[in-house]
């Protein structure tokens, strides 16, 4: 790996305890060239604009995918990874889905240590924050034939980021957009599933709503996800939460979620949820949470959902009797290594 570092750290000049979410980025950058059916030598250069052709592939056909993932400062400075390996299992099938190059676990995995090692005083240490970690890779070849390009760039950039989302969310049950469909590219990090998402968004804002919670595309009576969050619901004392499927973002969050509960004696089901069942669950008194969950929020509590013309009003629990603060708890205790770690999922760098 190549290294050429900065001369003078940006760190000086910012206040990293009052940063809007994703709007300040660190010293370096990692990029990594695809070529001739091969990867290049990556290498950590200073963070700054590169510069392509207008007629960059990715731009044209939306042959992009991302990832997201945090890398996280413990009390005696100790900095870890939460779950890597996953997040580039889950680049390489997002690759796969959008005929892009599989990349190296040496250029993946290897140059996110190095970039959050070179760039470790950029992970705040106030409570909740942590330093957002953004692999992405895209079409780079300069030509305009629709067909899968023959180069592309890999690069890594970081952010430091406070809590997201602090209030309970207004969400909106979908009944006319969808944001994926069986046989489409819901199961992959693409570009495109996020800018396809904005207008709908944008649309129940204007009713007060904060996300959307989407539906399966034909019918609209099935949960999927909840905005670009994975979504659960408490009935009773059991969490549930849709099966995984080529519509479903594969969660690394939603995973912890499920693995987590259940070692603390929640039952979990993983099945399809209707809408009727939450309505119901509603009117019966027995539905006690609905929440999100992703990397960027951890955990995310519902305040209320929206379905046509009615507004279901979560009741208010205690933060002892919920779920979703304990979860979120239990989960931040780990990747901050106030806790032990009994499924191996923090990874010390260095
Ligand atoms: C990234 C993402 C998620 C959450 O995945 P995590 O691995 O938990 O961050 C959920 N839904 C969508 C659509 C996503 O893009």
């Amino acid at each position: 790996m190549n290294i050429q570092k900065i001369t003078q750290s940006k760190l000086s000049n910012i206040k990293l305890e009052s940063l809007a979410f994703g709007e300040t980025f660190s010293d370096h950058m990692l990029v990594c060239y695809y070529k001739d059916g091969k990867w290049g030598t990556p290498s950590v250069e200073p963070y700054g604009p590169i510069s392509v052709f207008p007629s960059l592939k990715a731009i044209h056909y939306g042959q992009s995918i991302f990832e997201g993932m945090k890398a996280f400062k413990d009390q005696d400075k100790n900095v870890f990874l939460y779950r890597p390996e996953m997040n580039f299992k889950r680049m390489n099938d997002s690759a796969k889905r959008m005929a892009m190059p599989e990349v190296p676990a040496e250029v993946f995995l290897d140059g996110l240590k190095a970039l959050v090692d070179l760039d470790s005083a950029w992970i705040p240490e106030t409570p909740g924050a942590s330093l957002y970690l953004r692999p992405f890779m895209f079409a780079s070849e300069s030509a305009i034939r629709a067909a899968s390009s023959s180069e592309y760039i890999f690069m890594i950039i970081c952010s430091p980021v406070n809590t997201y989302y602090d209030q309970p969310l207004k969400v909106k049950i979908a009944d006319k957009f969808s944001r994926s469909a069986s046989g489409g590219v819901g199961s992959a990090k693409v570009a495109g599933n996020y800018a396809a998402s904005f207008l709908p968004t944008i649309e129940v804002s204007k009713e007060g709503f904060d996300q959307i919670i989407w539906t399966d595309s034909s019918t609209h009576t099935f949960l999927e996800e909840a905005g670009t969050m994975n979504v659960f619901a408490r009935i009773g004392d059991t969490l549930f939460t849709p099966c995984l499927s080529d519509r479903i973002l594969h969660g690394i969050t939603r995973d912890s979620v499920i693995q987590i509960a259940k070692s603390k004696s929640i039952e979990v089901i993983e099945q399809d949820i209707t809408v009727e069942t939450i309505v119901n669950a509603h009117k019966d008194g027995s539905l006690k949470e609905v929440f999100g969950c992703g990397t960027a929020v951890v955990v995310s509590q519902f305040s209320s959902i929206g379905y046509k013309d009615q507004l279901l009003t979560l009741p208010v629990l205690q933060a002892e009797e919920s779920y979703a603060v304990q979860i979120k708890k239990w989960l931040q205790d780990i990747q901050y290594n106030r806790a032990e770690d009994p499924f191996g999922w923090r990874v010390a760098v260095k």
